[in-house]
């Protein structure tokens, strides 16, 4: 038996308005090639790189959200090799000293020895580099083009530590990575874009070697563009590998492509000796020191440096980082005791989660909705439960189908938390209410007007209802009959009819209990 191990590399274009070294525009969305480029990240001689202090602070506040430790001490280096989209000759990129090191993510797992259903992914480094230009191949051609917008972008490179083992995992890791990322703004993360690559080392070892640091020949794979892709890689990885190892054959230490069609890694070089980048520190960037604003308020001096302010303070970083998907997670199941589905989809959907905490606020303020009968505090959760599926199975789709987001319809949260107390106290029936919401939906108008004109209101008044049951006990003697003999059908049938004859007004609940009043069960 054989277990994986897998390692992750993954890029990140930081969302900056300019790029990394020059006030040239970081706009992922420019179509045109070659229009936010200038002599520096075009690499022409005699210019000089300036580094974007909030691309720094981005990459920081990302190791933050990370559990990692910030260097404070940390410089760039040029990686140097030649490539057509690299016009300088060299990447300034991170080497000796990545900004960020030594921290974590947890994922959710299946893993039976994980007690707590979690893991802990230890992350090794984070470094800050810079984009290369994006070449284009054409077919039949016997020339490339470059195009150089993305030269020069400002990228994160976040390496994890082999302690991913499935398809899964990697998936798990990668998805909350992405929405970590985009809750701190820090990155858009499309990996369709490419904004977000991830780059898999997956290798084998024996189930004997697990405690043991020995690990197999590790296969690179890249350029996946989804992170579907990424879990299918390495699940067919996995088992490509075991089926060499197991017919006695070695795995090539070698880059693998993924083939989107096929289903399928193949390789792409082979990888046997690591290529020589000739790092050494960047002589035209002066090193980046990274303090807490307390500490230089002091005046705390360096070692065997001038004390030069740079702006860049982790205290104050730490301080713009927002709420994480999973304190989200941890605090929707606390304040609203929500299933898990539905947080998870308010945490993935964020503004579907914002539209639905607006919701749950006017629930428990009851400000604006005062003309409604004040339903038991005890009733709080049924209250958020109901408002969660309404929004999610009814809102979502309509506000979908138009394009729209949730909070830019007409209706408000405001209207949406009067018509779920409404729903609350029966006054209209769910089939009523999905009526009620694409009317308010496309006009526009309150709950209570909606169901008036509508003519929605569930039929509760037991006089009337009671009229109708009796009307249909007296057309239906066969039922009656059936009933009589023992079987039990024939309530669902009176109701129904019930239905039928107040034209779906009325309560269901009140009419069953009618019902059985009356032939007295
Ligand atoms: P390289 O020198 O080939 O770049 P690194 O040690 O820098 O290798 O690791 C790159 C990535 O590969 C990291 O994510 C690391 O966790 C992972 N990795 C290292 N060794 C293995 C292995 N034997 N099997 C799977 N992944 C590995
Ligand atoms: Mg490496």
């Amino acid at each position: 038996m054989y277990k994986p191990v897998i390692g992750l590399e993954i890029h990140a274009e930081l969302r900056t308005k300019t790029k990394m070294f020059c006030d040239s525009l970081n706009d992922p969305d420019e179509k045109h090639p070659n229009i936010n480029v200038c002599p520096i990240c075009m690499g022409h001689p005699g210019t000089l790189p300036v580094a974007n202090e909030d691309a720094v602070k981005k990459v920081i506040m990302a190791g933050l959200a990370l559990n990692c430790k910030i260097e404070k001490d940390t410089f760039f280096e040029r990686k140097n090799y030649f490539y057509p989209d690299l016009p300088k000759g060299y990447q300034i990129s991170q080497y000796q000293k990545p900004l960020c090191y030594g921290g974590w993510l947890d994922i959710e797992t299946r893993d039976k020895r994980q007690e707590t259903g979690k893991k802990k992914i230890k992350i090794t480094r984070i470094h800050l580099e810079e984009d290369a230009g994006r070449l284009y191949h054409l077919p039949n051609k016997d020339y490339s083009l470059v195009d150089f917008n993305r030269a020069g972008v400002p990228l994160m490179e976040l390496v994890t530590e082999p302690d991913l083992e499935s398809g899964e995992e990697v998936r798990k890791f990668a998805e909350e990575l992405r929405l970590i990322l985009r809750y701190l703004g820090v990155s858009d993360a499309d990996m369709e874009k490419g904004q977000m690559r991830v780059e898999v080392n997956i290798s084998l070892r024996d189930k004997e070697q697990e405690t043991s640091n020995k690990f197999g020949i590790k296969v690179e794979i890249k350029n996946i563009n989804s992170i579907k892709f990424a879990a299918d890689a390495v699940d067919y990885e996995i088992k490509r590998q075991t089926e060499l190892l197991e017919a006695g054959e070695k795995v090539k230490q070698e880059t693998r492509g993924w083939d989107e069609q096929k289903g399928a890694t193949f390789s792409q070089r082979s990888k046997e000796e690591a290529q020589d980048y000739r790092y050494f520190p960047e002589p035209d960037l002066p090193p980046l020191l990274i303090r807490d604003k307390r500490q230089a308020a002091k005046g705390e001096p360096r070692q065997g440096r001038e004390t030069r302010d740079q702006g860049i303070f982790i205290d104050e970083i730490t301080a713009l980082i927002p709420e994480l998907p999973q304190q989200r997670r941890e605090r929707f199941a606390r304040q609203y005791s929500l299933p898990e589905k539905d947080i998870d989809l308010f945490t993935t959907d964020k503004t579907l989660g914002d539209y639905f905490e607006h919701v749950a606020s006017e629930l428990l303020s009851f400000d604006k909705l005062d003309h409604l009968k004040r339903p038991e505090p005890k009733h709080q959760q049924k209250l958020f439960k109901l408002a969660s599926n309404y929004i999610i199975t009814e809102l979502k789709r309509m506000a979908e189908e138009v394009y729209a987001e949730p909070a830019d319809t007409k209706i408000s949260p405001e209207m949406m938390a009067d018509l779920v107390v409404r729903i609350f106290h029966g006054e209209v029936s769910s089939s009523g209410a999905q009526t009620a919401l694409k009317e308010m939906f496309a006009t526009g108008a309150s709950p209570g007007k909606v169901i008036e004109e509508k003519d929605l209101a569930q039929l509760s008044n037991i006089g009337d209802l009671e009229m109708a049951v009796s009307k249909v006990i007296a057309d239906n003697p066969k039922a009656i009959g059936d009933f009589k003999k023992g079987s039990e059908a024939p309530i669902k049938f009176l109701i129904g009819a019930v239905m039928r004859e107040t034209k779906g007004k009325a309560n269901p609940q009140i009419v069953e209990q009618i019902i059985k009043r009356k032939l007295k069960i």
